[in-house]
């Protein structure tokens, strides 16, 4: 057993929430700690787009530049029920220093997060996964295994990850970012709350030859909603809404199959998946986020449909406040800031989930928002003030309760 005292803050999960988290903390002066239980980061490009916000939030960094550069920029989002064009919204409202989404790989965005990290002597321990945490008004002990692959070999060659060694490490605070199955969330006995039916989704992958529209395209058809993706690099991804009773991985005759009876207009018609997937999407809010020097941020605390990628975007700007509280107590600023953090959190996400205090549809907005205006929320790549200004243009209103922070 070995002890370390000389770290402030452990972060648990180097996917993109955790990063950031590490990187706020770093650049604050934090003495900053982060495990993942992974070797590498992750690759394949699950939530494939920064919204504004998140971009101007990574130049504080100087990282948007580069990453501008690596990915592909869409102006606007368009409806469409079959085959009509119900309507769109342009984020050039938005007068920003970036007015657009940018369409990039998960991976992507860690490795640069990762690499700034490095600037600050900071490196991702990869391998190392947190096991179990103990809390008391001085600190947090917590318990980590690194894992290695042992192979089982004979009769037949497989190998399995394995605990290498043991180690605690004592921290004045925990962030943890560990994603959707939240080990620690679990452990503190926080629960979730459901708002709203889950969604299941077939996700395709696929070389596309046709044009490269500068837009997302999002297809609200009765009872389920689909959306493409044009991909840097000569892909598209698609993700249709299923029945919650599928459970088998889509082949290329199902994509083939949906394409032609919910979005009639898109050609040239597919020859071949690069990877396709199944995934079930909750609407969900833990109802705490952390206790005591505990703290929970991005998957770990909240899902909703993954339309508007909203998850990881809004958990990238809560990176920032956790930042903020966190070094506001560790400089004697007082043990209040999980509280505000909690607040501000859990506002935001109670207006993104339909809650309280969401966005509203217009008496003159066009008869597809009127429908079902809690239906459009979470396929708006957006959110904060932003949220806002995108959504005026379609006849809905929004105002964000919750401070925005960075
Ligand atoms: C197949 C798939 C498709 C997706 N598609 C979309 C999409 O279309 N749109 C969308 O918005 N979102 C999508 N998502 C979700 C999106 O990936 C998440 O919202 C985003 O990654 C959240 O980031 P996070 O950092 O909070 O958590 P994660 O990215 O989940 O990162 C958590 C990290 O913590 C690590 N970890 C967990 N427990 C421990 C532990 N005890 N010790 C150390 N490390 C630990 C995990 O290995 C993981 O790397 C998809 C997810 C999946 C899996």
């Amino acid at each position: 057993m070995s002890t370390d005292r000389d770290h402030q803050v452990l972060v648990v999960g180097a996917g993109p929430v955790g990063l950031m988290t590490a990187l706020c903390l770093a650049e604050r002066g934090v003495k900053v700690r982060i495990l993942e239980k992974e070797w590498r980061p992750t690759l394949h490009s699950f939530a494939l787009a920064l919204h504004p916000e998140s971009l101007r939030t990574l130049e504080e960094f100087g990282l948007a530049h580069d990453l501008t550069k690596m990915g592909r920029k869409l102006e606007k989002v368009a409806f469409y029920e079959a085959g009509d064009r119900l309507g769109e919204i342009d984020y050039a409202a938005l007068h920003s220093a970036h007015p657009y989404l940018l369409v990039l790989p998960q991976s992507t965005l860690e490795t640069a997060l990762e690499e700034k990290l490095r600037h600050h002597k900071v490196q991702v321990e990869w391998n190392h996964q947190a096991l179990a945490f103990h809390q008391d008004s001085q600190g947090v002990q917590v318990e980590i295994a690194e894992l290695e692959k042992v192979s089982l070999g004979y009769p037949i060659a497989r190998s399995e990850w394995a605990i290498r060694r043991k180690s605690t490490v004592n921290v004045d605070y925990v962030v943890a970012a560990d994603g959707y199955r939240s080990m620690t969330r679990q452990s503190l006995g926080i629960r979730y709350a459901d708002y709203g039916h889950a969604q299941t989704f077939f996700v395709f992958e696929f070389p596309y030859a046709g044009e490269m529209p500068a837009e997302m395209r999002i297809v609200l058809g009765k009872g389920h909603t689909s959306v493409f993706w044009p991909i840097e690099g000569g892909r598209g991804r698609w993700s249709f809404e299923v029945d919650m009773s599928e459970t088998e991985t889509p082949g290329i005759d199902q994509f083939r199959k949906l394409l032609k009876e919910r979005a009639p207009w898109f050609s040239p018609a597919p020859e071949s998946i690069y990877w396709s997937t199944l995934i079930r999407f909750d609407r969900r809010l833990a109802v705490n986020c952390g206790e005591g020097r505990v703290w929970l941020a991005g998957d770990a605390v909240h899902a909703t449909g993954p339309v508007g990628i909203q998850s990881m975007n809004v958990g990238l700007r809560e990176a920032g406040l956790i930042a903020r509280n966190l070094a506001s107590s560790l400089q004697g600023g007082g043990e209040g800031g999980l509280a505000g953090y909690e607040s501000s959190c859990r506002t935001e996400w109670h207006e993104l989930l339909g809650v309280e205090g969401g966005p509203t549809a217009d008496a003159q907005a066009p008869s597809w928002v009127q429908k079902d205006p809690g239906r459009i929320i979470p396929c708006i790549p957006g959110s904060g003030e932003d949220l806002g200004r995108l959504l005026s243009q379609i006849g809905m209103q929004y105002k964000p309760r919750a401070a925005s922070s960075s």
